[in-house]
């Protein structure tokens, strides 16, 4: 019988997954959910008839076999990406902690931004970056060797 991922505590990985024109009205992430009985949650989405780029979180014990489906079934599958903060350049101007729209960026007592990676939306997002006036933030990919589940290191890292 075939795992439920429904069940118990789960630890959840981000994936970034891009659907083309040609797909992007079919029910893919749905026929997975009851494919493989996992919750599939969609964090962001920006979606119009010309495709999709959806922030996904599937449970990491499943996500071996979740990133496979996607792909046979058309859907570009990646990492996303994420920021990162040079300290050295930053000058507390405050912007990009005001803009962020799930407060991943703050500041500490000593007035320096700390980034906390598993609030940020990433590749979908950016407007810290875009925001800075000195150029401290930049959008950054993140490598296999940093993430520790087995789609990271076997289909993704096919990339
Ligand atoms: S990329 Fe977006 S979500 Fe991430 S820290 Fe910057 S503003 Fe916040
Ligand atoms: S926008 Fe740039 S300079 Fe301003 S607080 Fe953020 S990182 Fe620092």
């Amino acid at each position: 019988m075939s795992p439920n991922y429904w069940e118990g505590e789960l630890e959840m990985v981000r994936l970034l997954l891009r659907f083309s024109e040609e797909i992007v009205d079919q029910p893919i992430v749905s026929e997975l959910i009851l494919e493989f009985k996992a919750p599939i949650n969609i964090i962001t989405a920006l979606v119009n008839s010309k495709g999709g780029e959806v922030l996904a979180e599937v449970p990491q014990e499943a996500a071996d076999k979740i990133v496979k489906a996607l792909r046979k079934r058309g859907v570009k599958v990646s990492l996303p990406k994420l920021i990162e903060v040079d300290a050295e350049k930053c000058i507390s101007c405050g912007s990009c902690v005001a803009l962020c729209p799930v407060e991943a960026i703050a500041f500490d007592e000593h007035a320096s931004v700390v980034f906390n990676k598993e609030k940020c939306v990433g590749s979908t997002c950016s407007a810290c970056v875009d925001a800075c006036p000195v150029r401290a933030i930049k959008s950054v990919k993140q490598t296999n060797h940093e993430l520790s589940y087995t789609a990271a290191k076997g289909a993704l890292g096919k990339q």
